[in-house]
């Protein structure tokens, strides 16, 4: 009898209303604060490496707060990096799966353990407010669980069918040497998530954290060395994806590359990935996760008001930077200028500011690059529609939009069109659910949508019809939850992996089967 683990149940979430909290939370922002502008160095090879060549991370609510200053890898210690996970490799591979299993279960006690400083952590440098840091947290320990259980699952798999005189069995093994590239805007969760599951399932990992939140990974990779992994089965390959990326894809024992971010850098991820390198003797497997441009319909049998929420949550949450993110709203010419004369004020009362004050429900984007992104955007909003409210800066110290109500889109428009990733809502007007359903799938992406109707009738043909990964019925887009809403879209939206959801881990093993004849 093996390892067992009570059933899976998500995280449950910090009342921030509660003096309790809200006093630890504020002591784990004072600690952390106390420990800002330290140095960080790489984890190559079961070791610490320094180069001297320093990335400067900083706080996006207070431009000028450094918040870690990181040695940055060049494309040698990139290639030694994958190397010597390639030669742990049989090592980790070997570990028994309850031992593996129970170093994640142990990540998962340490991050609880610890959620208040890791909040604090993403709060000073991604700019999450508490409640978005404490749910992107709680995610990063929900996927330690889950995966957990789920190796045990395929540890045990289903019993094949019995050839007279022989024993048959299917066994999954691990893949080899993955790299895992995470994005920015869920640094904890994300990068937890993809190096979770593939180190569980018995692979070795490079992980390239993105260069905004590099100081969230060096701390997840001084957590994982604590909870016990073995020092040489995880490597932290800081640095530039344009510097050590193509190295880390292309080198030939990279066996896997497990990717979440936009769709430029996943196809290109892509493409690299399949072009074989002399000594190279599989075929990539890439994870991508790419972008969307998710849209919530509202149909005239909607309940207006659940439905203005829905899409305010959706579209402002974390200033829009979710892959989930509702970026366009396309409502019945029957409630259409209701929908705006309710959302606006709703809109206009989101108070911001910097994300370590609990009152701010939006704090700042991420950088200067993704402001001055995102005001093009705004301004080619301002011609292609009829700005509602915001399309500009925001005051303050840091990188601050207003959010951004554009209406009148029509869907050949580029904001209807390209991702944003930032507070801006096109708005457009359908004159039927036919029309309504046709505009929401005229998109190269296919992430999160949600339709919003009291009609049975309609919710089912949305069910068949709007062609998205993970579609929410009268409800808001964002929020999924691991074990109950398993992630991922389709078209370009990227491989539709399902991170939190029962298939997810297969990605990271192939199955073997053995038939032993009985003498
Ligand atoms: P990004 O610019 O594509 O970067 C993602 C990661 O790729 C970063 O670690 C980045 O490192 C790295 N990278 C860049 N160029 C590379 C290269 N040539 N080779 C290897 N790695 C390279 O995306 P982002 O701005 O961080 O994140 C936002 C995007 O992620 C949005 O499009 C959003 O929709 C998407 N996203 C998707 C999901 C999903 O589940 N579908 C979830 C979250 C986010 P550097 O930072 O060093 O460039």
């Amino acid at each position: 009898m093996g390892l067992a683990l009570p059933p899976f149940q998500n995280e449950p979430y910090s009342d921030f209303s509660k003096t309790v909290n809200r006093q630890s939370m504020d002591d784990a922002l004072a600690q952390v604060r106390g420990e800002l502008g330290r140095g960080y160095p790489l984890w190559i090879a079961g070791r610490s490496v320094e180069t001297g060549d320093m990335l400067v991370s900083t706080n996006p609510s207070h431009k000028n707060e450094i918040i870690g200053k990181h040695h940055k890898a060049f494309t040698e210690l990139a290639k030694q990096a994958v190397e010597d996970c390639f030669h742990y490799f049989p090592t980790w591979s070997k570990t028994p799966v309850d031992q593996r299993v129970q170093l994640v279960a142990g990540v998962a006690a340490l991050l609880r353990q610890r959620k208040q400083e890791f909040n604090a952590w993403l709060i000073l440098e991604s700019g999450k407010s508490w409640n978005e840091a404490e749910a992107d947290t709680a995610e990063a320990i929900d996927f330690c669980e889950y995966y957990a259980r789920q190796m045990l699952r395929w540890n045990n798999p289903e019993p094949l069918v019995q050839m007279p005189g022989e024993f048959g069995k299917l066994v999954y093994n691990p893949l080899g040497v993955g790299i895992i590239i995470p994005p920015w805007n869920f640094p904890l969760a994300i990068m937890v998530g993809m190096a979770v599951a593939a180190l569980v399932a018995g692979n070795t990992v490079v992980i390239k954290p993105s260069s905004e939140t590099p100081t969230i990974a060096a701390k997840f990779v001084e957590l994982l060395l604590e909870a016990g992994f073995p020092d040489r089965c995880v490597a932290l390959c800081t640095g530039s994806g344009s510097v050590v990326g193509d190295l880390l894809v292309t080198h030939p024992k990279t066996r896997f590359v497990s990717f979440t971010g936009s769709r430029e850098v996943g196809l290109r991820i892509n493409e690299l990935a399949a072009k074989h390198q002399p000594g190279q003797i599989w075929i990539r497997r890439v994870v991508a996760e790419m972008g969307g441009k998710d849209a919530i319909i509202v149909d005239e049998e909607a309940d207006l008001d659940a439905a203005v929420t829905g899409v305010l949550q959706s579209a402002f949450g974390f200033q829009g930077q979710k892959c989930s993110a509702c970026s366009r709203a396309i409502v019945s010419e029957k409630l259409y200028d209701a929908f705006l004369e309710k959302l606006k004020p709703k809109v206009e009362a989101i108070r911001q500011g910097p994300a370590e004050d609990p009152d701010n429900y939006m704090g700042p984007v991420i950088s200067e690059g993704a402001q001055k992104t995102i005001l093009q955007y705004m301004d080619i909003g301002r011609k292609e529609g009829r700005v509602i409210t915001g399309g500009g800066t925001a005051p303050g110290d840091g990188w601050y939009l207003l959010p951004t109500v554009i209406a009148d889109i029509a869907p050949s428009a580029r904001i209807f069109q390209e991702e944003i990733f930032g507070p801006v809502l096109a708005v457009t007007k359908a004159k039927d659910f036919d029309e309504a359903l046709a505009m929401a799938n005229d998109t190269q992406f296919g992430l999160t949508g949600a339709v919003y109707s009291l009609n049975a009738g309609k919710l089912k043909r949305a069910s068949q019809e709007f062609h998205v990964g993970n579609l929410y019925l009268n409800r808001k887009c964002t929020g999924a939850m691991v074990g109950a809403h398993p992630f991922g879209g389709f078209n370009m939206s990227g491989t539709d992996s399902k991170a939190g959801g029962p298939d997810y881990l297969l990605q990271f093993l192939q199955a073997k089967s053995i038939a032993e004849k009985m003498l």
